[in-house]
């Protein structure tokens, strides 16, 4: 089995939102993990790679505001001054308020140089 075939057998979609739910292990604050070449990596990030871009060094963040979501569609990379903002910005939100993923895509900044690490 491939890991692919192993990430996929650990999701489950949701109809509604398109979002992939991670349905294995996570950490407490909801990310899922999953075992890769016997180390454990953040589902999000391994499904992120995987399936667009390698993330160098950068935050993989959610468009949809669920953390257990691991659907490549789903994710986009921001600095670590943007996964603040981000989650700021989501705590003012009405979580089950949106009827699905975030149109706007939050790109277009050029302070890419400002490692995040
Ligand atoms: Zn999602």
């Amino acid at each position: 089995m491939t890991p692919e075939e192993r990430f996929l057998a650990k999701i489950s979609p949701e109809p509604n939102t398109g979002c992939w739910l991670w349905s294995a292990g996570t950490i407490p604050s909801g990310y899922g993990v999953f075992g890769v070449n016997k180390k454990l990596v953040i589902a999000t990030i391994w499904a992120y790679e995987h399936f667009n871009e390698p993330r160098n060094g950068l935050f993989v963040l959610h468009k949809c505001d669920t953390p257990a979501c691991v659907n490549p569609d789903h994710l986009f990379l921001g600095t670590h001054r943007d996964n603040m903002d981000d989650m700021h910005r989501k705590g003012r939100e009405n979580y089950f308020g949106r009827k699905g993923p975030a149109k706007t895509y939050r790109g277009g900044r050029s302070k890419m140089s400002n490692k995040a690490a």
